[in-house]
């Protein structure tokens, strides 16, 4: 191993080094592409030989590297390997991964890299987010704020867009919004954050996990990494205090804040909401006695109390940047709300078709589910080791109804026998496509005038579709099609 690599960054001797690149995914492919323009020898892996990464190893190759792919080219981890760069999704117990571990060779994700190589010459202040849910709503709201505040910004990271691309932009950048999943926390080591968030932690994604002693602590652990050595503020939510708890056991930088987020009133160092008003009393210099406005609750779109939840959020940690509180405002105001998330799809007949397919684990179907009075819920996917009962014992009194698909649907169907008996569910068997004209007609014969039909599934699409958009647009593409009713008494 190269005794460089502990403190490598961009100005150090890349061509010496022989890196190995796990997976070919969008971050893989931008890590291998920055790897290849600094010099460094550099192998990429992927099981799969599909076409896109057929593609993706065409135009690498010709770039210098050599591109395996297919069943077997990640079984072993090749001799003379200084480094490896993993995928986020790579789990641990992946037998290459655990092989570099057994070798003592370092392994990183792309965000570690692009972290790395941006010092020293690139290095801009990251403002970072993390959670269970929201992460990619407050990200793009923080930046909508810095944008507005007339910074060269950009969304980085679990958004879709690698940090990669960030450092190889030859036109400097003044601060990154960043999107952190805990995937890429596991496979980060020196991340020093300006600011980060965490919005919330409920149990998710414990599969990856699984190999853990205790995989929510392992989750955890993960997610808590984001405010190690951060500069300015941790922002936490006051509404959860496994966050707080994250900041208390964080070792910051001497002079790094802790700042809450509520939907309460705030206390000083808090930013949190007065009347139908964002204020900040963390960010001003009489906080002890005042608070700053910063935007209207109805700047916010779509208006869901989860969704303030992430407008203060991002707002806290735009504050901490220095953003004024104009530009607070305005980067709500400007803000065009994400596809699937909440978003009204159709409306006929006094119901109102809402796809959340962006709700993919129980605790983000909760978020939904309370902005609505009363709720057909279609639910059901891949319920990923998580548990319904709390969800359905909270909502319970806003069903309408229930419609479940996929995979685990018994799941959903488990926790609505035990806490809502009264509830009618409808469970719609299969696992094909189509199955969506089924699950929609279901909940049409459920919704009475004044209801909103609300696809928010609490788990994952995959068992059905290739991702939750494709989810959202079959729940949509249905919900048109759907024939009007036909004349009474028919
Ligand atoms: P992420 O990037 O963390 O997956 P998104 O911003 O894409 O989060 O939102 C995913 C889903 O989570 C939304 O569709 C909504 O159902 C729910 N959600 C969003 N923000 C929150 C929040 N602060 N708390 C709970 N659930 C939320």
């Amino acid at each position: 191993m190269r005794d460089w690599l502990a403190t490598a960054d961009g100005a150090s001797p890349w061509p010496q080094a022989r890196v190995l690149v796990a997976g070919l995914g969008t971050s893989g492919f931008a890590a291998a592409d920055g790897l290849l323009e600094l010099g460094a020898d550099v192998q990429v892996v992927d099981a799969s030989d599909s076409a896109t990464n057929a593609e993706r190893a065409t135009l690498l190759e010709t770039l210098g590297a050599h591109v395996r792919l297919g069943a077997g080219s990640t079984d072993r981890l090749p001799a003379d390997v200084d480094l490896v760069v993993t995928s986020p999704g790579w789990r641990p117990s992946t037998p290459l991964l655990r092989q570099a571990a057994a070798a003592g060779v370092p392994v990183w994700g792309e965000v570690e890299l692009a972290w790395r190589l941006s010092g020293p010459a690139k290095r801009v202040p990251w403002l970072a987010v993390t959670g269970t849910n929201g992460k990619t709503t407050t990200v793009q709201m923080l930046e909508s704020m810095l944008r507005a505040a007339g910074l060269r910004t950009g969304a980085f990271g679990n958004v879709g867009r690698p940090l990669m691309e960030a450092v190889l932009d030859p036109e400097p950048y003044d601060v990154l919004a960043v999107e952190l999943s805990s995937f890429q926390l596991h496979w980060s080591h020196s991340l020093q954050m300006h600011s980060a968030a965490v919005l919330n932690l409920q149990p998710d994604h414990l599969e990856w996990y699984a190999d853990a002693d205790d995989p929510m602590a392992a989750y955890r652990r993960d997610k808590a990494l984001v405010y190690e050595r951060v500069t300015h503020s941790c922002v936490y939510n006051v509404a959860d205090r496994a966050t707080e708890q994250m900041v208390e056991e964080a070792d910051v930088t001497e002079g790094a804040r802790a700042i809450g987020f509520t939907l309460g009133t705030p206390a000083p160092s808090m930013i949190g909401v007065v009347d139908d008003l964002i204020v900040d009393r963390a960010f001003v210099a009489q906080r002890r006695d005042s608070a700053l406005e910063l935007a209207k609750l109805s700047d916010v779109t779509p208006f869901a109390p989860h969704n303030v939840a992430n407008a203060l959020a991002a707002a806290a940690l735009a504050r901490s940047f220095g953003v004024p509180a104009a530009a607070v405002a305005e980067g709500l105001r400007t803000l065009t709300p994400g596809e699937h998330r909440i978003q009204t799809v159709l409306e006929r007949d006094g119901v109102r078709w809402v796809d959340d397919s962006k709700a993919t684990n129980p605790h983000a179907a909760g978020a939904s589910l309370s902005a609505f009075e009363s709720v057909v819920w279609v639910a059901g996917g891949q319920a990923k080791g998580t548990t319904f009962d709390d969800l359905v014992t909270r909502h319970a009194g806003r069903l309408r109804g229930a419609v479940l698909l996929g995979v685990d649907r018994a799941v959903v169907a488990g926790a609505l026998r035990r806490h809502a008996p009264d509830v009618p569910v409808i469970e719609v068997p299969g696992t094909h496509t189509g199955v969506m004209e089924d699950v929609v007609r279901a909940a049409a014969g459920l919704a009475r005038p004044g209801d909103v039909v609300l696809l928010a599934p609490g788990c994952a699409s995959l068992d059905m579709w290739p991702g939750y958009g494709a989810r959202g647009d079959a729940f949509a593409a249905a919900a048109r099609s759907l024939a009007p009713p036909g004349p009474a008494g028919e």
